[in-house]
């Protein structure tokens, strides 16, 4: 059995980040993947940490060798997700987390269409803003950007299975443990989880 595959878009600023940060600190068997971008680290931001860092000619190559399982340019950079960790990191009991775009999300659920689709919104336009200046990281002119690319991402909310409203960050966190259960317990997972149980009752 391989583990679940979560996929988890919100336009920049919602809160994904955090909200994956606060899911790690409490659960041991979610992998994140660390995607690839062309995009300059941010201040504290360390390559193979946050992102693996690289130039847009490497970028263009590993397209051309196919060393994604799903690429896009956001906000004018490009962003990428590894097919080779993927699929070395998709183990029984063993959950993955692609914090991708809405883009990438498409591709993700053709190769993968049993992925849950998870959509973080904020709980206003105005809270979008304030977070994206307080969190201090972009100048003003991409905060521009990512404000208007927030409507267009925002379009693609019924495309996804669940939303979470990260209001209440404390909430928000709890919305996103309870659907990684939910997914957990599905029929097909707990028969390959309990077989022999499933095996003496039925
Ligand atoms: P994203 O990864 O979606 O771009 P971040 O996780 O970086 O967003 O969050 C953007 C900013 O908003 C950060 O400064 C973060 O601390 C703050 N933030 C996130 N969630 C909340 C929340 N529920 N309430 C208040 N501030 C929040
Ligand atoms: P940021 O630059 O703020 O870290 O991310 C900007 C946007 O790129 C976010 O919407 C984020 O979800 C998206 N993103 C990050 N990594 C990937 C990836 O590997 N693939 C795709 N398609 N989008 C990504």
């Amino acid at each position: 059995m391989s583990g679940n595959l979560f996929i988890v878009t919100a336009p920049s600023g919602a809160g994904k980040t955090t909200l994956v940060r606060l899911l790690l600190e409490n659960d041991a068997s979610v992998g994140v993947s660390i995607s690839h971008t062309t995009r300059p680290p941010r201040p504290g931001e360390e390559n193979g940490r946050e992102y693996h860092f690289i130039d847009v000619p490497d970028f263009l190559e590993r397209i051309d060798r196919k060393e994604f399982l799903e690429w896009a340019k956001v906000h004018g950079n490009y962003y990428g997700t590894s097919r080779r960790w993927i699929e070395a990191e998709m183990a029984p009991d063993r959950d993955v987390l692609l914090e991708i775009d809405w883009q990438g999300a498409r591709q993700v659920r053709q190769a993968f269409p049993q992925a849950t689709g998870i959509f973080v919104l904020p709980p206003s336009m105005a809270i979008l803003g304030a977070r994206l200046s307080g969190r201090g990281t972009d100048s003003e002119e991409v905060i521009a950007r990512r404000i208007d690319a927030a409507q267009d991402e925002m379009r693609h909310v019924d495309e996804f299975d669940y939303v979470i409203i990260n209001d209440s960050l404390k909430q928000a966190v709890l919305d996103l443990q309870t659907i990684i259960k939910a997914a957990r317990l599905r029929c097909a997972n707990q028969r390959e989880r309990h077989g022999s149980l499933f095996a003496s009752l039925l």
